[in-house]
């Protein structure tokens, strides 16, 4: 998936740095970033039904899980298929901590710069094992 990096500055430290960013107009799309490799990766929802039946699987069985998941309006969901994915991968809502200072609030990403290849989230962990598995070892 090609998407183009734009530039942030950080408003703690100023650090300039780059960040990912999808259009207003990627439904279903999202990023996800490892915070120790600072790598991205993306996911779209829509065609990773397997995924979405696991997810759903989960917030049912966790009364808990799925009233957090309302009032977040699928955060909770985003962030249960980081877990589920292969490597320490977190969803992205608006803002990427910085390199520098850790801290997650930066400016309005701008001035579009190189486009990035980035592939998609994995699965291929949770595919070894059963969906019981699976809804069994997943947490938050
Ligand atoms: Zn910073």
């Amino acid at each position: 998936m090609k998407i183009a990096k734009f530039n942030v500055r950080c408003y703690a430290c100023w650090k300039q740095f780059l960040i990912p960013a999808l259009s207003d107009f990627s439904y279903g799309e999202f990023l996800f970033v490892n915070y120790k490799t600072r790598e991205f990766r993306y996911f779209y929802r829509i065609e990773n039904t397997e995924v979405e039946r696991i997810i759903m699987e989960k917030l049912n069985s966790d009364a808990n899980l799925e009233r957090k998941n309302d009032y977040t309006e699928g955060d909770t969901a985003l962030k249960l298929i980081g877990k589920l994915s292969d490597g320490e991968f977190e969803p992205i809502f608006s803002n990427v901590k910085c390199p520098r200072c850790k801290i997650g609030f930066h400016s309005f990403p701008k001035n579009k710069g190189e486009i990035t290849n980035i592939a998609e989230l994995t699965f291929e962990e949770s595919k070894k094992k059963t969906l019981n598995e699976n809804i069994k070892e997943l947490k938050l």
